[in-house]
């Protein structure tokens, strides 16, 4: 092995283990009733840490939450009262489908399309993995 090659090697060992070190924080969601609908407040801060358009966090609340809601300022309101607990879930959910790797567990990653499927593709372990939605 060339010298190139083992700074090479030991420049990935130290960067993977660096990453391991901190472990990915799921953002807080601040809800906020008004009136029979519930405010996501920081939606749009959201999806920059997912690096997610805001549309597809909100598309699929929608859905898990099977109400009518609407997108607006950087803002999500879903009709109903729902309490923290119950919006986290999805949140976490989400962020498991979409967004963390399905292999290291990290968020570097972006939604591809290939062979007709939508994957997650991950920027620390190059990984590729079929979206299951
Ligand atoms: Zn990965």
């Amino acid at each position: 092995m060339s010298t190139y090659e083992e700074l090479l090697q030991r420049a990935k060992k130290a960067s993977a283990k660096g990453a391991e070190g901190g472990r990915f924080a799921m953002p807080k969601l601040e809800l906020m009733d008004e009136g029979a609908k519930t405010i996501i407040k920081n939606f749009a801060a959201i999806a920059s840490t997912f690096r997610r358009k805001d549309e597809h966090i909100f598309k699929f609340f929608l859905k898990e939450l099977a109400v009518p809601g609407e997108l607006k300022g950087g803002r999500a309101a879903f009709a109903g009262n729902f309490v923290q607990r119950q919006m986290d879930e999805k949140l976490k959910e989400y962020a498991r489908i979409f967004v963390l790797c399905y292999t290291c567990g990290k968020p570097d990653t972006n939604i591809i399309a290939e062979e007709g499927q939508e994957k997650l593709k991950c920027e620390a372990c190059g990984s590729k993995g079929r979206i299951r939605a």
